[in-house]
């Protein structure tokens, strides 16, 4: 196959201000690349990757999570995304499939205007009405285009029967086993509201247990007031790292902790830790309480309970860290990954014909 892969307008690629899109992009992109397919990738100026990419200006798109749910639809001026979508168009002919990583409504509107058929990747569950309304005419118009990360996203949105469930994968050989850990616990994404972070401080001022943080600040302000309000947290900020740094903290770490106040479509974190053999306590919600298997891999825990929290932290030592690493080999490898992907493009190839 012959694929154009276009990125997240929000961010440039390694920035991590598109979150697990760039992690999953990357990685879809190496496995089909390894697999044969040639491929391109279009993202923002600035983008950092090894595949083949083209490097696109303009300005960037605000984050849908942050607006409201009955928000219109907006673009600034020399709109990035714009830009991403009229290079798409003169170079289609050259493509077999185009595939969208943007959870922006232009793309989803295009989708029949273009000739080539297009396999939208859909990063997050319902968040504003514009958004669900044209996604659901493109998921009715070419059925089995809508691809999900998990079925708690995919329920989130009235078509949810039309979306195609592709879970996530990782390059299991970048995320070395750690099997004794240290006595700290680990959050990790981005520092925004809708991840809850609160929630895992207030966990570890009440157990005492150190916390790293690792992510991308996208709001220096909102990270002051949360510890502020937690002032006795024995909290470090380590920054937003790369894969390598990220995955040298998180093994040593005795848990994850997850706790998001939204219907988290997937959270490649967690599957992140598992493969360094580090258990997830999440909160029983969206694509974590669908990863994590309880008592197991991990603890589910009710939402939005710190008790929970701490009751799950003091069981952490009833989870065998080989079984998660094993949980990570047997469903999140690339592999896997790269097979579910293959089948859902040659499926939209087919249809298509
Ligand atoms: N991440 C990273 N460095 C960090 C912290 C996080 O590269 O220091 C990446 C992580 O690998 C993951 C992404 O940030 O791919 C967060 O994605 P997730 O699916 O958990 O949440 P999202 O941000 O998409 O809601």
């Amino acid at each position: 196959m012959r694929l154009l892969l276009l990125s997240t307008p929000v961010g440039p690629l390694g920035s991590g201000l598109g979150g697990g899109v760039e992690l999953t992009l990357h990685n879809i992109a190496q496995e089909l690349h390894q697999r044969g397919h040639s491929l391109q990738i279009v993202a923002p100026q600035g983008s950092q990757e090894t595949l083949p990419l083209v490097g696109i200006s303009g300005n960037l798109q605000v984050t849908a999570q942050t607006l409201e749910r009955d928000a219109h639809i907006s673009l600034p001026t020399n709109s990035v995304l714009a830009n991403i979508w009229e290079y798409a168009r003169q170079v289609e002919a050259d493509y077999d499939l185009l595939v969208n990583f943007a959870y922006d409504w232009l793309p989803f509107y295009l989708t029949p205007f273009l000739h080539r058929p297009i396999a939208h990747l859909v990063s997050m569950g319902s968040l504003s009405l514009a958004m669900d309304q044209v996604i659901e005419h493109v998921a009715i118009q070419f059925p089995g285009t809508i691809g999900v990360h998990s079925q708690a996203q995919a329920d989130t949105f009235a078509f949810a029967k039309q979306c195609r469930c592709l879970g996530n994968g990782l390059d299991l050989s970048r995320y070395q086993f750690q099997t004794v850990p240290n006595d700290f616990l680990a959050w990790v994404g981005r520092i925004a509201p809708e991840k809850g972070i609160e929630d895992a401080i207030a966990a570890s001022q009440q157990t005492g247990i150190p916390l790293k943080v690792l992510g991308a600040m996208p709001d220096p302000a909102y990270w002051q007031q949360v510890c502020q309000a937690y002032p006795n947290a024995p909290v470090s900020y380590e920054g937003f790292l790369s894969t390598q740094r990220l995955q040298q903290i998180l093994g040593q770490c005795r848990g994850l902790l997850m706790t998001p106040r939204w219907v988290e479509a997937f959270g490649n974190v967690a599957i992140e830790a598992l493969a360094c053999g580090v258990p997830v306590i999440a909160y029983r919600r969206g694509g974590p309480a669908e990863i994590v298997q309880h008592g197991k891999t991990g603890w589910l825990v009710e939402p939005d309970s710190v008790e929970g929290l701490v009751q799950a932290i003091a069981r952490l030592d009833q989870i065998d860290r080989h079984t998660c690493r094993q949980q990570a080999e047997a469903q999140y490898s690339m592999s896997a990954m790269g097979n579910r992907v293959e089948a859902w493009f040659n499926d939209i190839l087919r249809s298509a014909n």
